[in-house]
C-alpha cells in the first residue's frame, strides 16, 4: 500500500510498497483510512523526534518494541475493512475512528499477552492511561499510523461513528478529544463562561467543545488577526491582547459574565504571558487548565495568584477513550454542529503530496491554516 513513513528528522518518505496490515490477533481491527489530519506534534517530529525517539533505538518503542521506519499520522477516520474473531462492536463497512494511545495494557498485547508485564504503572492502575509513564501513540512510534491506505489497531481503541458524521469530520475527533479532556478535567459546567488563550487548531477546537457543552460565553484571546477572525467566525467573542499591553489581563476580566473574571480558562498557547493570564483572568475559585505542551523551560508562577482567591491551576494531557465517546456523542446529537466542525478543515490533499502541501505548507504558512487533512483517495 501507499503511505508516509517516518525515518527520522526531515526524512519522511512516500512509499508505495508498504505491506497492507492484516488481522493477526482476534482483537485486531483493520481500517481503510479515509482522512488523516496533520498535527503540530507531527510537525515537531518532522523537525526533531520526541515521540519517535525510542523507535529509533535498538530496543524500539517502549510499548511495542517497534522500530523505524513507521507510518505517521494519529488523527484519522476510516471504514472497517476486517475484524478479528473477538471483535463484536464493529463489522466490515462500519465507519470508525481510532483512539491512538498506547499504554501499559497495550504492551501486554504486543508481547503476546506476557503476564510478566501485567504490573501496570501507577497511572494506568489508577485509570489514567493518558498519563502512563510510557505513553505513546500509533503514528508516533507505537505502531504504524493513519497516513497510509490502511491502518490496524486493537479493538479496544477503535470506536464506531454514525454514518451521518462525514469521514472528514471524523478525522477531527482526535484533536477535539484533546480539548474535551481538558474541559472535563477543569470541571466545566454548562452555563459557565470560559476564556481560551490562543486561536490555533487546539484553541479553536476548545471553542467548539465549550459552545457544544453550553458555555454562556467564550472569549478567545489571540494577537494574530487572521486567527482572531477565524475564532470570531466560529462565534467567539474575540480579544486582542496586543491592543492593551500591560492592562490586557484587567480588560479581559471585564469580559467575564460578571465583569470579575472567568470561571474556567484554557491556555492553548504556552508562553509566559498566556500562562500568567490564564490564572489572573479567573474569578475567585476559577480553574486554569494548561493544554499547551511547552518546550523544556520553566516560567514564573506567582503562587499568590492562585492562593488569594483559591484558584486552581491544572494541566491536561492527551485524552482517554471516554473523551472520544464524549465528542462522538456531541456530534451525533447535533450539539456540535457538523458544519462548524467542518470549518476547521482548511485543506485536503492526497498522500503523495502530504510533505509538500501538508507538512511544508503548515510550517511556512502556519497562521493561514487550521487543519490540513490527507486522504489516500485524493
Ligand atoms: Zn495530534
Ligand atoms: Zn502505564
Amino acid at each position: 500500500m501507499n503511505g508516509l513513513q517516518y525515518y527520522g528528522a526531515h526524512d519522511i518518505r512516500y512509499n508505495t510498497s508498504i505491506p497492507i496490515p492484516k488481522v493477526t490477533d482476534p482483537n485486531d481491527v483493520v481500517l481503510k483510512v479515509a482522512y488523516c489530519g496533520i498535527c503540530g506534534t507531527d510537525l515537531h517530529e518532522f523537525e526533531e523526534p520526541i515521540f519517535f525517539a525510542n523507535a529509533a533505538t535498538d530496543q524500539g518503542d517502549k510499548i511495542s518494541g517497534k522500530k523505524l521506519p513507521l507510518v505517521l499520522g494519529h488523527e484519522f477516520s476510516g471504514i472497517v475493512e476486517e475484524v478479528g474473531s473477538n471483535v463484536k462492536h464493529l463489522k466490515r463497512g462500519d465507519h470508525a475512528v481510532i483512539e491512538t494511545t498506547g499504554h501499559c495494557s497495550d504492551r501486554i498485547n504486543y508481547y503476546k499477552y506476557n503476564t510478566e508485564l501485567e504490573n501496570e504503572c501507577q497511572s494506568c492502575e489508577l485509570g489514567f492511561e493518558n498519563t502512563c509513564k510510557d505513553l505513546n501513540f500509533i503514528g508516533l512510534g507505537v505502531d504504524n499510523g493513519g497516513l497510509a491506505q490502511y491502518a490496524k489497531y486493537s479493538s479496544q481503541h477503535v470506536l464506531k461513528v454514525d454514518k451521518k458524521i462525514p469521514l472528514d469530520v471524523g478525522a477531527l475527533i482526535e484533536p477535539l478529544s484533546v480539548v474535551h479532556h481538558a474541559i472535563e478535567l477543569s470541571g466545566f459546567k454548562a452555563g459557565e463562561d470560559a476564556l481560551v488563550l490562543g486561536a490555533g487548531p487546539i484553541g479553536l477546537a476548545a471553542l467548539l467543545i465549550l459552545q457544544a457543552k453550553g458555555a454562556s460565553k467564550v472569549v478567545v484571546s489571540e494577537p494574530a488577526s487572521i486567527r482572531r477572525d477565524q475564532a470570531a467566525k466560529l462565534g467567539a467573542d474575540v480579544f486582542n491582547p496586543a491592543e492593551f499591553g500591560n492592562l490586557a489581563t484587567e480588560e479581559l476580566k471585564k469580559l467575564g459574565s460578571r465583569k470579575q473574571g472567568f470561571a474556567k480558562s484554557f491556555d492553548c498557547s504556552g508562553i509566559q504571558a498566556t500562562y500568567s493570564t490564564s490564572i489572573q483572568a479567573l474569578r475567585a475559585h476559577g480553574v486554569a487548565c494548561n493544554v499547551a505542551i511547552w518546550p523544556h523551560k520553566s516560567v514564573a508562577h506567582f503562587v499568590m495568584d492562585v492562593t488569594l482567591e483559591e484558584k486552581t491551576s491544572v494541566g491536561s494531557l492527551g485524552y482517554q477513550t471516554k473523551d472520544f465517546e464524549g465528542v462522538i456523542e456531541l456530534l451525533e446529537s447535533g450539539k456540535l454542529e457538523i458544519e462548524k466542525a467542518k470549518a476547521l478543515i482548511t485543506g485536503k490533499h492526497g498522500l503523495r503530496d502530504a510533505v509538500e502541501k501538508g507538512f511544508k505548507e503548515l510550517i511556512e504558512h502556519k497562521d493561514k491554516h487550521i487543519k490540513i487533512l490527507i486522504s489516500p483517495d485524493l
